[in-house]
């Protein structure tokens, strides 16, 4: 079975005992957000005990507080009432092995899916990439900790975020499936 049919079949299964969820509001019921990365092995449903209808669940690549996460996190408070935010990051994140040099490089090479090996990521294409990739700001991570504080400071310091609002910050182990606390960041986002 190709990936579509998995999920159309999937989908039809979820669909058939929809039930009550369709009378969700449309505002989250428990009023809080969460950003958090992209990485498939996360799944904040489960890591947070979501269910549908619970909360706001942002997602991008390393979980950054980007532009646009902090528009979806002012559409989450401004328009949906939510009160608290959660910030999570994780070990073993793909944005700590790369740089925006090395993004460069590899897209101005090829187009191609780049190899992962001992010694980061690696171009396997044969021509055909295109120089765009400066363009972009990628956000990688250097330092996970910091990345974290960093991103709270940057939400809490934003002018249209209200400081009733706190912000915490977290490390999601990959290994373990723990939350492990960022002491500065939760520091960084109390509320005020
Ligand atoms: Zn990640």
């Amino acid at each position: 079975m190709s990936v579509l049919d998995e999920v159309l079949s999937a989908n039809d299964h979820y669909a058939a005992s929809f039930g009550g969820k369709s009378e969700l509001s449309l505002p989250p019921a428990r009023r809080f957000a969460i950003l958090t990365c992209m990485d498939a092995r996360l799944d904040p449903a489960k890591y947070a005990g979501l269910t549908e209808g619970d909360a706001h669940v942002i997602r991008n690549a390393g979980g950054s507080a980007s532009d646009d996460a902090i528009r979806s996190l002012i559409i989450s408070y401004k328009l949906l009432g939510t009160r608290e935010w959660f910030v999570i990051h994780h070990t073993n994140c793909g944005m700590e092995f790369f740089s925006d040099d090395l993004m460069e490089g590899l897209c101005g090479q090829s187009l191609e899916t780049a190899a992962l090996g001992p010694d980061g990521f690696t171009d396997v294409g044969s021509g055909g990439g295109s120089h765009e990739a400066k363009y972009i700001d990628w956000l990688t991570i250097s330092d996970m900790d910091q990345s974290v504080i960093d991103d709270v400071a940057r939400i809490r310091a934003h002018p249209l975020v209200p400081g009733r609002i706190p912000i915490y910050g977290y490390v999601y182990d990959v290994t373990t499936g723990k939350l492990n606390e960022v002491a500065g960041a939760t520091e960084a986002g109390r509320a005020r």
